[in-house]
């Protein structure tokens, strides 16, 4: 019973990589023609109709995307190798901020914090909690990155001082399409929590999501630190 569903799980994770991949070629002709022609016809109507095509061919195009990356992910995929953590919070703070340079960012994190990980894909997941961060919240909110090492896991948190999640709302923030109240602002897919979630679990690590009454939300994953955990 186990293995049969394990089995449709694995063909139906296959079916949606399949159909999105498939997805891809149409729509980068599509986006093509509608960025070649926008420029070139006079009547306003059809040039507004004709970025609006390249607008949403682009939204599908990310949500493709974001759908491969999701049914890719396991702990077969995953390339490890040791992370400096600070170093990685560094990166993903500077790309933040150079993408909206009227915002705070900070990082806060002992030196040394180390882990063996998927670089990359751990990159994509802070750097998904820290968008996101900047894209829910208003221009005011700082946002901070943190980590430290405890009893051989690793804790990395994305952390903001923005309105939070509501609590009904909280658990179903890693669903995939999950849209809470506000809306989706900012072009987002519905698939950013759910890639994270896929990320860290590859890791075979644990997530979460804090919202206190007073506002703010923190995401917050826990990683095994992997046999490189001592720091210098
Ligand atoms: P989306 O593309 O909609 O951002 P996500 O999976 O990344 O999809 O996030 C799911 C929902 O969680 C978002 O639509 C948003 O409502 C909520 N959310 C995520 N991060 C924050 C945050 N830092 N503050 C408030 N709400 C958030």
């Amino acid at each position: 019973m186990l293995d049969a569903t394990r089995d449709s799980e694995d063909r139906m994770r296959q079916f949606v990589a399949d159909a999105s991949h498939e997805l891809r070629t149409p729509l980068t002709t599509l986006r093509g023609y509608a960025e070649l022609h926008a420029g070139r016809v006079e009547d306003p109507d059809t040039a507004d109709a004709l970025r609006r095509i390249r607008a949403e061919a682009t939204r599908m195009h990310r949500l493709v995307e974001d759908l491969l990356t999701l049914t890719s992910l396991d702990r077969a995929t995953l390339h490890l190798g040791p992370v400096d953590v600070r170093r990685l919070l560094d990166d993903v703070a500077s790309d933040l901020q150079v993408a909206q340079p009227e915002r705070l960012v900070t990082v806060e994190t002992a030196p040394g914090v180390r882990l063996v990980a998927d670089e990359e894909r751990l990159t994509q997941a802070v750097m998904a909690l820290g968008t996101n961060a900047l894209r829910h919240t208003p221009v005011t909110a700082a946002v901070r990155l943190t980590a430290y090492a405890t009893g051989g896991e690793v804790v990395v948190e994305v952390s903001d001082d923005g309105p939070g999640i509501p609590p009904e709302e909280l658990a179903r923030v890693w669903d995939r399409f999950a849209r809470v109240s506000q809306g989706r602002a900012g072009g987002g897919t519905g698939l950013g929590l759910a890639i994270v979630a896929g990320i860290v679990t590859a890791h075979g690590g644990r997530y979460a999501a804090l919202s206190p009454p007073q506002g703010g939300v923190t995401f917050r994953l826990v990683l095994p630190a992997g046999s490189q955990a001592e720091g210098p």
